[in-house]
C-alpha cells in the first residue's frame, strides 16, 4: 500500500516537473478544452475510432468470375488455415467477392474492372450516429487520383463538421512519397535514405510527401519508420533506415521537419502530422518473422530500440503507432509502462497513440492476454492507447462505453485520449480549414519533385565490390540478366501504389526499367536482354517461373560483360515472411552458370533484405546494392554505372554471410572470439559479406589527424572530436563521415562499437575538409546491471575511418531518471 502510494507520487511529481517535448501552446490548450466540455461520452468515444474507408463503401467488380485457385493460394499466403480456405471456397462468386473484393489481391479469372462506390448512407451513419472521428486507408486495389481522394474525403470532412464540429483525421500509409496517390512520386525506401546517410535527402523527401499528401486532402501519414532493421529475415527491413538508433535517430528527426515544419503547434496546408511508427522493438523477432515476440534485454530496449522514438517525441511527432507484437511476453498494446511512463510521462509527450491494425482485438484473438473484445480494450485504453484502429467495426464504441459507464475505464482517461486526438486535430489547422488541395499544389508530381526522389536514389546506392576498377562500364556490349532486370515493381517495392505493391504496371508506365534506362544510357543495340529466371506474378512474392538458364548463357557469348540483376520481388509485413535467408537458388544458378563462360559478372542487388549471397559473391567482378530505390532507380544505377554520377552511399545494415551469423555491427565483444591458448577453440566468429558502414566510391578518401579537444572527461564535458578527410582521387566524391566509440572495460559486457554521430561532405580532387563532431561525453553512458544509465570511468577509443583516440573518464556517473 505504502509502496504503491510512494509510487503514484513520484509518478505524479514525474508528469509535472518533465518539461513538455512539445511546448504548450496556451490558446490552443484553451479551445481543446471548450470542446471537450461540450462533448458528449459518445462523441468522445467516436473521436476514438478510427475505421477502414472500405466500411464506407463497395468495389463493383465488372466481369468478375472468381477463380478459385487465385482464393486459395491469396488464402494461403495470408496465412489462413485449411479450414477457413476450405469454407470460403464452397461460397459462391458473390459471396467470395463481398469478402475478398475489396482487397487488393487478384481472386478473378481474366481482365476484370474494379470500380470502388462511396455509400453515402453509410458515411452518414458512421458519423452521425457512431460519431466515428478517423478514418484511414485506400480502397479497392490501385492507387486513387488526386481527384479521387478530393471528392471522398471532402465529403468526409463536410459530414464530420455537419454532425459533430470536428474535422476528421484522415490518414495513409504515404511511406516513401505518396503510397495511395496515382501520379505522385515515389522516393527511395527509408533503406535507401538510411544507406545516403544523409539526412536533408531524408528531410527533402518528407517534405515533397507531405505537400504531395495535402494536395490529395490528406493531413495524417504513418510514417516515419525507425524500427531498427537488426534482424534481416523480417520482411520489414526495407522500412526504415536500417539497423543503428542514431542513424534512425537522425533520419527521423529530419523526416519530421519535413513532414511537419517547424512548428508542431503549427502546422501549414503544406504539411501534415506524423505518426513514427510501431512503437517499438517491432523489427526483433525472434522467429524472424512478421507481428511475432521480441525477447529483448533492458539494455536493448532502452538504449537502442527506444531511442529512435524518444527522439520522435523530442522532435515532435504529433502521433505514433504501437507495435503489433511483444517484448518479453508483454503485448505493447498493454503496456502501462511503455505507453504512458516511458513515452507520455517520462517524456513529456502530449501526442496520440494510435493501435497498428485491429490490435485491440489482436490482444485476445492472437496474444492471449484478453478474455474478450472487450477486455482487450479495457487493457489496451487504461495503458495509454488513445485511438484504436478497428477497421471494420463500431464494436468498440459500445464496448468502451459499457467499460466507462462499469467505472472500469475512468472518466479521466477517456479525456486524456480525446484532449490528445483534438490536439492532432488543432495543430493540424483542421477546424480552420479542413481541406486542402487545388490552388497552390500545382507542384504535385512536378519535374522538381521527380528530380529530388532521382537525386536521392543516386546517393543511396552502395558500390560493394569493384575488381580491377571494372566500373565504370564506358564500353561494350551488355547481357541483362535476372529477375529484377526489367520491372518497375521491384524497384519501387512495398507501399507503392497497393499495400504489396504488385498490380501497378499501368501506372508506372512512365518510369524506366533497369532494362529501359541501360538502354537510355548505352543505346539499345548494347543491351541484350536475357532474364533467365522470372517472378510468377500470379503467385506469392517469391514465385518464380520454370527458369531459362540456357537461353540466358547462350545470349552471353554475344556480350562482352554480364549484369546480373536478382534479389526479390516486392512485398511487406506477413505476406513477405520467408523460411530460407539464402536467394533463391534459380537465381544463384542463373549467375553460377554464367560464370562458366567466364565473361566478368556485375552483380546488381535489388532486395529489401540482405538475402545470403555468399556462393555466388566470389564469381562477381563487381556488386552493387540497389536496394528498392523508387521510380527513378533504374535511372540513377545508370549514371552510377556509367560513371556519369560516383557511389557516395553505405550499408545501413551489417551484409550476412552465413546463416548462423546474423550479427549486428554492435555485436558484444565477446561474440568475436578466436583460437586461446591451449587446445580449446572458441570457434565464436563474427562472419559477414560486407559490415555496417561499407562502400566504396570511384574515388578514394584518406583520413589523418583525429582529434579529441579532451584527452580526460567526465559525464558533463562535451567533447569536439575533429578529423581531416582528403579526397585523394581523382574525381569528385561524398562521404559519409562515421563517428564510432567503444567502451574498453565495463561492469556489463561492452559492445565492439557504436556509432555515435555521422555527417556527409562533398570533396573535389585534391580537396581536404576539417570535420567535427560535439559529442556530449553522456553519449558514452550505457544502461547498467540495475536498469540505470551509468557513465563508467575508464578508457574509450573514438574512431573515425582508420584513425582511433584513446581517451579516459575520470569519474563515474550513474543517473538515477530513466532517460539521461
Ligand atoms: C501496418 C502499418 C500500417 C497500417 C495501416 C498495418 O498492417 O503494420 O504499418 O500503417 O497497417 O495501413
Amino acid at each position: 500500500m505504502t509502496m504503491a502510494l510512494c509510487c503514484a507520487a513520484l509518478a505524479v511529481q514525474a508528469q509535472s516537473t518533465t518539461k513538455p517535448a512539445i511546448p504548450r501552446d496556451a490558446a490552443l490548450e484553451q479551445r481543446i478544452e471548450q470542446q471537450l466540455a461540450n462533448m458528449s461520452l459518445d462523441e468522445k468515444i467516436g473521436q476514438m475510432l478510427e475505421l477502414n474507408l472500405d466500411v464506407m463503401g463497395k468495389t463493383k467488380v465488372e466481369n468478375a468470375q472468381v477463380d478459385r485457385e487465385k482464393v486459395r493460394s491469396v488464402l494461403q499466403q495470408y496465412g489462413r488455415s485449411p479450414e477457413e480456405t476450405e469454407t470460403m471456397l464452397q461460397m459462391t462468386d458473390q459471396q467470395i467477392i463481398d469478402r475478398l473484393g475489396a482487397f487488393p489481391v487478384d481472386i478473378y479469372k481474366g481482365e476484370t474492372k474494379r470500380v470502388w462506390q462511396l455509400n453515402e448512407t453509410m458515411l452518414d451513419t458512421l458519423i452521425s450516429k457512431w460519431k466515428v472521428g478517423s478514418i484511414l486507408n485506400a480502397p479497392g486495389s490501385s492507387a486513387p487520383s488526386v481527384e479521387e481522394w478530393q471528392k471522398w474525403i471532402r465529403l468526409i470532412q463536410e459530414k464530420s463538421m455537419k454532425y459533430l464540429n470536428i474535422p476528421d483525421l484522415y490518414g495513409l500509409d504515404h511511406n516513401h512519397g505518396v503510397t495511395y496517390t496515382r501520379g505522385g512520386i515515389l522516393f527511395p525506401q527509408p533503406i535507401n535514405l538510411g544507406a545516403s546517410f544523409n539526412t536533408e535527402l531524408a528531410r527533402r523527401g518528407a517534405e515533397i510527401t507531405a505537400y504531395e499528401s495535402r494536395a490529395a486532402n490528406c493531413p495524417w501519414v504513418f510514417n516515419p519508420v525507425v524500427d531498427l532493421s537488426r534482424d534481416p529475415r523480417w520482411p520489414r527491413v526495407w522500412e526504415s533506415f536500417g539497423e543503428d538508433a542514431i542513424l534512425n535517430s537522425k533520419m527521423v528527426v529530419a523526416e519530421i521537419k519535413g513532414y511537419q515544419g517547424d512548428d508542431p503547434n503549427h502546422i501549414d496546408r503544406f504539411h501534415v502530422g506524423t505518426s513514427t511508427k510501431h512503437y517499438f522493438a517491432y523489427g526483433a523477432p525472434w522467429s524472424g518473422k512478421d507481428r511475432t515476440p521480441a525477447y529483448l534485454s533492458p539494455q536493448m530496449i532502452r538504449e537502442k530500440y527506444f531511442e529512435p522514438f524518444r527522439q520522435a517525441a523530442l522532435a515532435g511527432t504529433l502521433t505514433m503507432m504501437v507495435n503489433s507484437a511483444s517484448i518479453n511476453g508483454v503485448p505493447v498494446h498493454a503496456s502501462y509502462e511503455y505507453l504512458t511512463q516511458w513515452l507520455k510521462e517520462d517524456l513529456g509527450w502530449d501526442g496520440m497513440l494510435v493501435t497498428d491494425w485491429a490490435d485491440i482485438n489482436n490482444l485476445f484473438t492472437r496474444e492471449h492476454v484478453a478474455k474478450d473484445k472487450k477486455d482487450a480494450i479495457r487493457i489496451a485504453i487504461n495503458a495509454g492507447i488513445d485511438m484504436s484502429m478497428d477497421p471494420y467495426s463500431v464494436e468498440f464504441c459500445i464496448l468502451l462505453k459499457e467499460l466507462v459507464n462499469e467505472g472500469k475505464v475512468p472518466m479521466s482517461r477517456i479525456d486524456d485520449a480525446v484532449r490528445r486526438i483534438l490536439r492532432v486535430k488543432y495543430r493540424l489547422g483542421l477546424f480552420e480549414e479542413p481541406n486542402t488541395g487545388g490552388k497552390g499544389f500545382e507542384k504535385f508530381g512536378s519535374a522538381e519533385f521527380a528530380a529530388a526522389s532521382r537525386h536521392a536514389a543516386e546517393e543511396s546506392i552502395v558500390l560493394l565490390k569493384n575488381e580491377g576498377n571494372i566500373l565504370p562500364l564506358t564500353s561494350g556490349k551488355i547481357l541483362l540478366t535476372g529477375p529484377n532486370a526489367n520491372q518497375m515493381r521491384c524497384l519501387h517495392g512495398g507501399w507503392s501504389y497497393t499495400w504489396q505493391g504488385s498490380r501497378a504496371e499501368n501506372l508506372t508506365e512512365q518510369y524506366n526499367t533497369i532494362y529501359e534506362a541501360l538502354s537510355n544510357k548505352y543505346g539499345k543495340d548494347n543491351i541484350i536482354l536475357e532474364q533467365g529466371v522470372t517472378y510468377n506474378e500470379e503467385g506469392a512474392y517469391y514465385d518464380e517461373h520454370e527458369p531459362q538458364i540456357d537461353k540466358a548463357v547462350a545470349a552471353a557469348a554475344q556480350a562482352d560483360l554480364i549484369i546480373a540483376c536478382i534479389g526479390e520481388n516486392s512485398y511487406t509485413e506477413t505476406p513477405g515472411n520467408l523460411t530460407d535467408l539464402w536467394l533463391s537458388a534459380n537465381q544463384r544458378n542463373l549467375v553460377k552458370e554464367l560464370a562458366k563462360t567466364g565473361k566478368p559478372i556485375v552483380l546488381v542487388l535489388n532486395e529489401g533484405r540482405p538475402r545470403l549471397i555468399a556462393d555466388i559473391e566470389p564469381l562477381a567482378k563487381a556488386v552493387v546494392d540497389i536496394f528498392i530505390p523508387g521510380n527513378y532507380g533504374a535511372d540513377a544505377l545508370a549514371d552510377l554505372l556509367a560513371g556519369d554520377a560516383n557511389f557516395s552511399a553505405k550499408m545501413p545494415y551489417t551484409y550476412p554471410r552465413e546463416i548462423n551469423s546474423l550479427n549486428t555491427y554492435d555485436y558484444k565483444v565477446s561474440e568475436e572470439v578466436g583460437t586461446m591458448a591451449g587446445a580449446y577453440n572458441y570457434d565464436a566468429k563474427v562472419s559477414l559479406q560486407w559490415p555496417f558502414g561499407y562502400g566504396m566510391s570511384y574515388t578514394t578518401f584518406e583520413y589523418s589527424n583525429l582529434r579529441v579537444d579532451k584527452a580526460q572527461f567526465t559525464a558533463n564535458d562535451v567533447l569536439t572530436v575533429t578529423v581531416d578527410v582528403k579526397n585523394t582521387g581523382n574525381r569528385v566524391g561524398k562521404e559519409a563521415v562515421l563517428l564510432y566509440s567503444s567502451d574498453i572495460v565495463a561492469s556489463i559486457v561492452p559492445d565492439n562499437k557504436r556509432l555515435r554521430d555521422f555527417t556527409k561532405i562533398e570533396l573535389q580532387p585534391g580537396e581536404t575538409k576539417t570535420v567535427t563532431f560535439q559529442l556530449p561525453a553522456s553519449e558514452l553512458a550505457f544502461v547498467g546491471a540495475d536498469g540505470k544509465w551509468v557513465l563508467e570511468e575508464g578508457d574509450f577509443t573514438l574512431r573515425i575511418g582508420n584513425q582511433t583516440a584513446a581517451i579516459n573518464c575520470t569519474a563515474t556517473k550513474k543517473w538515477n531518471t530513466p532517460n539521461k
